[in-house]
């Protein structure tokens, strides 16, 4: 079963990372006159700003915010690190709160040199101990399972397999996964674990964008939706089919788009969300 191509863009959410060059205002202001339905508010945009009144600015046009994005990152080397990673994960939760976001998305973390295994431990204590407060705040953790071409840096959690398991460990209405094509569009067993995730509650975000071949920077060279090999709307179809009905969310960290014109960008992203998601 093939999705059908999506007549507007009311499910759609723009990552303000997406358009970097943008103020929080500016991203706000464009994502509505586009027509945009969401807005996943990056922490960096919120730096210097009273984030209940961005909050604010956000509902008052008319828009949802899908997301704050990101906090996580638990694995650590010392006791220090452990307690920094804690305290800016609940801080995170509390301007997920202020903001009206109904989730926090987690990079859960990886250190060159450590083992996966004892980082994965590291992840699992950190949700544990940011838990009661995600409660008290009602703001959901998502985690991000990334592609393994981070396992050494960035995360230990890498493939959607990886996530369910650490979601239905903690079988909490309050953690759950984001799913991210970037990430796992290669994965053979991607429908199964779509439609576990979706069974268990699991299934919190939808992330797209595109695979360049080649790819020419493994972390600032995301494709737009269409330009890569990624069959978007086919893993759509499999998240629907797990009975998700949150955002389409478009993530796409990419220098070359960041130095372009930003509004014709965002015109971009319009058309290839309509054609290709
Ligand atoms: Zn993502």
């Amino acid at each position: 079963m093939k999705a059908k191509a999506l007549k507007d863009l009311s499910r759609c959410a723009v990552h303000t990372i997406t358009t970097k060059p943008w103020p929080i205002e500016t991203a706000i202001e464009r994502y509505v006159e586009a027509g945009f339905g969401g807005i996943t508010v990056w922490r960096d945009t919120l730096k210097n700003r009273d984030i209940a009144k961005v909050g604010k600015h956000i509902t008052d046009s008319g828009m949802k915010t899908a997301a704050l994005v990101r906090s996580g990152f638990f694995a650590y080397e010392t006791p220090d690190e452990r307690a920094k990673a804690f305290a800016d994960n609940r801080l995170a939760i509390k301007e997920a709160d202020m903001l009206g976001a109904p989730m926090v998305v987690l990079v859960c973390g990886a250190k060159p040199g450590q083992s996966l295994e004892t980082s994965r431990d590291q992840i699992k204590e950190g949700i544990e101990a940011i838990l009661p407060h995600a409660e008290a705040h009602n703001v959901k953790l998502a985690i991000e399972p990334l592609h393994p071409m981070y396992a050494d840096d960035r995360s230990a959690i890498n493939t959607l397999e990886s996530a369910n398991e650490m979601a239905e460990h903690f079988d909490s209405e309050y953690v759950g996964v984001a799913v991210d094509v970037y990430h796992l569009w290669w994965d053979p067993n991607l429908k199964r674990e779509i439609l576990r995730c979706g069974k268990n509650g699991n299934l919190l975000a939808f992330h797209v964008c595109d695979w360049k071949t080649p790819t020419e920077d493994l972390l600032l060279d995301r494709g737009l939706m269409g330009e890569g090999c990624i069959r978007i709307r086919e893993i759509r179809s499999w998240v629907e089919q797990a009975g998700f009905k949150g955002f389409n969310e478009v993530e796409i960290f990419s220098s070359k788009y960041w130095n372009q014109n930003q509004d014709d960008w965002l015109q971009q992203i319009k058309e290839a969300y309509l054609k290709h998601v």
